[in-house]
């Protein structure tokens, strides 16, 4: 049985940021039972939490207000309660004392064809982003997202490929999450640094078009990758119903990605705050010490259990912080 309060979470993906739309908002944050996340709770159970930006507007101009918006909520609620704090560099990953937060993008369709990627890219960079999802599940500028199917899924545009290698060298952790098939062994092909899925689950459980297949869990165990088996019911029943899921389906799907991706390729990747429903057994971020006592029941040793809820994730941060010093 793994000690409970040493337990060091990391999760590489919630949509919480989707509240901060307004100052209000945000500031509710602070205030502990809001939503499956909020401050307080995070910082009692949490080390390392990916706060994915959703940015699906309809036009890139509206994207970059609404990102400023949610970026200038985010800080003054960060500063207001303080024990946070962002990554910036990825070797740092899990130390200190305080949670740790990393700023990531979901969907880069605020990058203009018209205008080239440089110039935003930086910018995210500034705004102290550093990983970009490629796709939501629409096509973009880049290539194809996770709804393209069968022969509408043409893969990564050249825009795309170009991107992949000019955002690798300026250091950001390209997410693979919600990439068409196409686009995802395109990108694998490409990339220099390990596949990275943040959020998804395995399709040989439950075929859905956003879980991964187990060709394409080997061959991101095989890169030295990482991927975060998600919460949302749709993708471990296919169901969003209430109760669809429980904590027994989220350690099948977590010890089949072990199985077939590798002990050291899992962790998590909760999508707090991005679905309604969560497996029975899971309220929100205070839960995760549930579902370490699921995975000892069905006989992970303590390691294993300390490793999967969020060890392999710094590893794998912190690995990649020293690649690309290199
Ligand atoms: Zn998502």
């Amino acid at each position: 049985m793994p000690d409970k309060k040493r337990l060091y979470v990391a999760d590489a993906h919630c949509d919480t940021i989707t509240r901060l739309t307004s100052l209000e908002m945000a500031l509710g944050c602070l205030e502990a039972a809001e939503g499956h996340l909020d401050f307080p709770r995070l910082c009692q159970r949490v080390k390392l939490q990916f706060m994915a930006f959703f940015l699906h507007q309809a036009t890139p101009e509206q994207a970059w207000q609404h990102l400023r918006r949610l970026r200038r909520n985010l800080q003054i609620a960060m500063e207001l309660h303080g024990g946070l704090e962002l990554l910036l560099d990825w070797r740092q990953a899990g130390c200190g004392r305080n949670t740790q937060l990393v700023l990531a993008v979901e969907g880069l369709d605020l990058l203009d064809n018209a205008f080239g990627f440089a110039a935003p890219t930086e910018e995210l960079y500034r705004l102290g982003f550093r990983s970009l999802g490629l796709f939501w599940n629409n096509n973009n500028f880049l290539g194809c997202g996770a709804d393209a199917l069968g022969e509408a899924d043409t893969g990564l545009t050249a825009a795309g490929c170009d991107f992949i290698r000019y955002a690798e060298k300026r250091g950001f952790l390209l997410d693979l999450a919600h990439a068409s098939a196409k686009s995802f062994w395109q990108a694998a092909a490409l990339l220099r640094q390990p596949i990275f899925v943040s959020h998804a689950c395995c399709a040989v459980l439950c075929p859905h078009r956003r879980n991964l297949t187990d060709e394409q869990l080997r061959a991101l165990g095989q890169s030295g990758g990482w991927l975060g088996v998600t919460l949302a019911p749709a993708f471990l029943r296919g169901s969003t119903a209430e109760n669809a899921a429980d904590l027994d389906d989220v350690v099948r799907h977590i010890q089949h990605a072990v199985n077939v991706a590798g002990a050291e390729a899992v962790g998590l990747g909760s999508d707090f705050d991005g679905v309604e429903n969560l497996p029975k057994g899971i309220v929100g971020v205070q839960s995760w010490p549930r579902l370490a006592d699921a995975l000892t029941a069905a006989g992970f040793k303590a390691d294993v259990v300390e490793r999967l809820l969020g060890g392999n994730l710094l590893k794998f941060l912190r690995r990649h912080g020293s690649e690309i010093t290199q």
